[in-house]
């Protein structure tokens, strides 16, 4: 390999970060991170009504939150004006680039007269205020090596001189773009395919600057399962969004990263050591990738399930702003195992940090006929239970069961809606060994209370 491997992540800071968007980041991060290259933020800030400061930190925000790092920047696209006008410049004065005041119509005019296929060519004027296109050849092709799908061949008859700064001197998109990817040294260029129209421009004003072109890779899109391309219509659309909905930072990159990339099977569990051990843009797949968000969620689950109680509880307590004291670290040493996401965490734990929830229906299901006199025997086998720990609870309960002749469930549920309200939780001896015996009686005392006075509830 001659040059260091520099690759670039470039988002348009209007809006918060969407799923294609972060997998893009990603793909850049384990390009340079298994290459030992570099990675460089860039801002593409020059829409100065829709890049706002909160846009740039929503996103930054993001790609920490992700855990992406990055080696250099963000530098601000707009804050590069002054190069861009150099550059403009020497277009200019090599006769590159020329100014011409036709306006959209007079362009549209032009091809009426010389036939849609064929690109629009102007005349140089001196006029200061005219915009400046680019001299596009009226011969030849002009080809991305794209990395995932081989050349791509471009006629350059077809393209207009196009419009690279306005009147104004204000640069467009494709020229800034071309301009920043050859000033900061990138040489390798991942992006999604939908940028792939643009890259024959890129590289026209690469060419016409005398700079060699970074090799390109687009990335195919993202869609839903539905094969619709992926928005907000498929559940969570942008990173703020799975973090909210309590997905670990591991799983999503694991998931992200199988997103196109891989082995076929995309619910692989890959910690992210091992993917920028193995990841290569080339491997990337030519087919639309599916996000589905159930599988996420599953892969999450796993996540959860494998970390430390220590870790696990932090990630708990951040998400939901508590503190990760002794009885929050209890309440998910119980949980671990059946939460998929941190946010299915608090409905299982809660009992043990609020009264009983109410609800209904969880309620009208279990507490039947009998159900209060099966409450009643349990609260008196588990008042001597000493130390009140799993296997002593279960060890008390089960003659109740024999006495009754009754299976488990008929005896569990109506424990764990007494003292949970609702019917799901941890395992019921892990559940009442947290809550510990006095709340427990208490709160199983409370139930048989209610359905003695007739509360059937149904
Ligand atoms: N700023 C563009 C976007 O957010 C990306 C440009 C590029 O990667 O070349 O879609």
């Amino acid at each position: 390999m001659t040059d260091k491997l520099r690759l670039r992540f470039a988002p348009s800071p209007t809006g918060a970060l969407h799923i294609g968007g972060a997998r893009t980041a990603l793909y850049n991060w384990l390009a340079a991170r298994h290459e030992g290259g570099e990675l460089v933020l860039r801002i593409e800030d020059t829409d100065h009504e829709r890049s706002t400061a909160e846009n740039v930190e929503q996103i930054l925000d993001a790609l920490r939150w992700l855990e992406l790092d990055w080696d250099e920047g963000p530098v601000s696209q707009a804050g590069r004006a002054p190069a861009h006008a150099l550059a403009l410049a020497r277009l200019l004065e090599s006769g590159a680039a020329y100014r011409d005041s036709a306006t959209a119509k007079d362009v549209e005019a032009w091809k009426a007269e010389h036939g849609a296929g064929s690109g629009y060519r102007g005349t140089p004027t001196e006029e200061p205020g005219a915009a400046i296109r680019l001299r596009v050849p009226d011969e030849g092709e002009t080809v991305v090596e794209d990395l995932l799908r081989g050349p791509v061949a471009f006629p350059n008859r077809s393209y207009d001189d196009f419009v690279i700064a306005r009147g104004d001197g204000s640069v467009l998109y494709n020229f800034a773009v071309a301009v920043d990817d050859a000033e900061m040294g990138i040489t390798e260029v991942v992006r999604g395919d939908d940028h792939l129209s643009n890259t024959p421009k890129q590289l026209l004003v690469l060419a016409a600057l005398g700079h060699e072109p970074p090799r390109y890779a687009h990335l195919p899109l993202l869609h839903g399962p539905d094969g619709k391309k992926l928005s907000k219509r498929h559940g969570a659309a942008s990173v703020q969004e799975l973090r909210d909905a309590g997905y670990l930072p591991a799983a999503v990159r694991n998931y992200l990263a199988l997103l196109g990339w891989g082995t076929d099977d995309d619910t692989t569990l890959m910690p992210t050591a091992e993917l920028v051990a193995r990841f290569r843009v080339e491997d990337v797949g030519r087919a639309a990738a599916i996000f589905d968000e159930k599988k996420l969620r599953w892969l999450n689950g796993r996540f959860m399930r494998e970390l430390p109680l220590d870790d696990y509880t932090a990630a708990v307590a951040r998400h939901l702003g508590r503190e990760p004291d002794e009885q929050l670290r209890a309440a998910c040493e119980i949980a671990q195992e059946k939460a998929q996401t941190l946010e299915e965490v608090w409905p299982l734990i809660r009992f043990l940090f609020e009264p009983p929830v109410d609800d209904p229906k969880a309620w009208a299901k279990v507490m039947k006929e009998g159900a209060g006199e099966l409450l009643a025997a349990a609260a008196s086998a588990l008042e001597p239970v000493d130390p009140f720990e799993p296997a002593a609870i279960e060890a008390a309960l089960a003659p109740v069961l024999d006495r009754f002749d009754v299976k488990a469930g008929k005896l569990y549920q109506p424990i764990r809606v007494a003292i949970t309200g609702s019917s799901v939780s941890p395992g019921i001896f892990e559940s009442l060994a947290v809550l510990g015996r006095e709340r427990s009686l208490q709160r199983i005392g409370a139930a048989v209370e209610r359905l003695s006075t007739g509360q059937l509830d149904v």
